[in-house]
Order: C-alpha cells, then structure tokens, then sequence
C-alpha cells in the first residue's frame, strides 16, 4: 500500500509551461512532494535567479529548460538533450498552452496554427516521445491540462475550445493503449484560474461578473488548487486512475 501522503521523492518530472502561472505552481507542488523538476517555457532560464527562490527550501529540485513547444525541431532537440543528460523522466505534465480570441469568422489561420502547435501537436509529440519510454519501464505518469473547454465550446475561442477537445480525446486514447502497460494518463481540466492566460477577461469587469455569478464556488481558481490534483495524479496513490478528465473548476461543469 502507498503512504498516505504523496511521495514523488526519486522522480524526475518534465512540467512544460512552467515559468508562471499554473504549470509554475504545478512544478512548485511537485518539488514540494520530492520530485525534480524540469521545467520547461519559452525563455524561462531567463528567469532562472527569480525562479531559484520559489524552489528554495522545497524537497526536489529544478532545472530549467527552454524550448518553444511551437517548433518541432526545438522539442526533438530538447529531448535529444534530455537523453544525452541520462535524465529518466517519470511524471510528464503537459501544461503549457496558449490562447487567441477571436471570431470564428476572422480567427486567422496563424493563430489557429499557433494554438495547436502548442496546446495539441506538443502534447502528442512529447507524450508519444516520453510515453514510449515509459512503456519499456512499466511505470509512468502523463498527466495533460485540458480546460472546461475540452466539454464546452466557449465564447470567442474556436481554436482553443477544438485544441482542448482535442487533448481530452487524446488522453482516452493514450489511456486506452497504456493502462495494461503501466502508464497512467490523465488529465485535469481547469476552469476559471487567475493567471496571465485569463488576465482579459479579468480585466473585462462585466465579463468577470457574469462568470464569477455563473461558478457555484463563486471565484476565480488558485494556481495551487490546481496544482495539487495534478500531484495526486502523478502520485502511486492513482495508480488506477487511467483515462480521467477531472474538472477542477469550482463547479462550472455541474451547473
Ligand atoms: P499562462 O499563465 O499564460 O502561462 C502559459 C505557460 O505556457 C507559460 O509558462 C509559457 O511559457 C508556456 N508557453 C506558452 N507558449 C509556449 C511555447 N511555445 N513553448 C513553451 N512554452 C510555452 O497560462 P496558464 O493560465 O497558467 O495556463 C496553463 C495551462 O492551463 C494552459 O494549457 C491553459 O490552456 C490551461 N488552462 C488555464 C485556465 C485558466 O483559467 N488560467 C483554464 C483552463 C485551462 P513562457 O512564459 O516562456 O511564454
């Protein structure tokens, strides 16, 4: 039987996106709970001083690494690196992602291109990539972040709302092929967090309103609050948990 708090000491942890908001506060719990982090975003050793002190004093340690999960080249030679590094990565958390809101009519084919690179394309790429290599050891963890709008179609988010569909599919899938192997995946679906992703409509007060009105919990998620389910997630303590997009949304979906 597992312990009963979460152990992920002598686990390496690959958590994309994790230089702010939700996957910088997933990288924080799972350091916390032992883990070693590397934590991957566009430019974030930039910030490598400023980060080194959200993980002072934490269990597990963290390493940062760039890679702009739009370009395929740069995530096959992240990994290269990783290889070469000899690091085994245990848990993946497939979090970064970005949003474009726009019309359907004018959403520009750039900005569909861009969502799904990252908040689609990244995901298969770096799940297949780590996946396989969790599949020759038994063991592993995948845990992706979906959204509300992986069950909802949105407002304005066309590209985003499809991109998140797609992730939630993704996981059964994945879930389907890997559980007799070993190898959970799983995902969380969040609803409103406050983070620099939501920061328009924050900032839209009526648009805040009506949402906060429309949340049974009546408020804006913390980054932790999601954070912590993705490290019960990536914990023994879910071992038979496989194929699951839970929502951590303060109620959105039950309404
Ligand atoms: P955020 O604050 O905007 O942070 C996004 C993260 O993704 C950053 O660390 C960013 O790295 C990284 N990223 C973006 N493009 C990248 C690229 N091309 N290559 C590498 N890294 C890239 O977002 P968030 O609100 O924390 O959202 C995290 C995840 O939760 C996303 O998948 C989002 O869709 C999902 N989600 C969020 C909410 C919410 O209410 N906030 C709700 C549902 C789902 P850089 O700093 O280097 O750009």
């Amino acid at each position: 039987m597992p312990g009963l708090s979460i152990d992920l000491g002598g686990q390496t942890a690959l958590v994309t996106g994790a230089s702010r908001g939700i996957g910088l506060a997933i990288a924080r719990v799972l350091a916390l709970c032992g883990a070693d982090v590397i934590g991957v975003g566009t430019t974030i050793s930039q910030n490598a001083e400023t980060l080194a002190v959200d993980f002072e004093d934490l269990r597990g340690s963290f390493r940062p690494v760039d890679c702009d999960l739009s370009d395929r080249d740069a995530i096959a030679a992240m990994l290269a690196e990783i290889d070469a590094n000899g690091a085994v990565i245990n848990i993946l958390v497939n979090n970064a992602g970005i949003i474009r809101r726009d019309e359907a009519a004018s959403h520009s084919t750039d900005d569909w291109d861009a969502v799904m690179a990252v908040n689609l394309d990244a995901v298969f790429l770096l799940s297949r990539a780590l996946g396989s290599k969790m599949l020759e050891r038994g063991h592993g963890k995948i845990i992706n972040i979906a959204s509300v709008l992986s069950f909802q179609g949105g407002v304005l988010v066309p590209g985003y709302a499809a991109a998140k569909g797609a992730v939630a599919q993704l996981t059964r899938a994945l879930a389907n092929e890997w559980a007799g192997h070993g190898v959970n995946v799983n995902a969380i679906a969040p609803g409103y967090v406050a983070t620099d992703n939501t920061s328009a409509l924050r900032q839209d007060v009526t648009r805040s309103e009506s949402l906060i009105a429309r949340i049974p919990a009546s408020r804006w998620g913390k980054t932790e609050e999601i954070a912590w389910p993705v490290a019960f997630l990536a914990s023994d303590l879910a071992e038979f948990v496989h194929g699951a997009v839970l929502p951590v949304d303060g109620g959105w979906l039950a309404r």
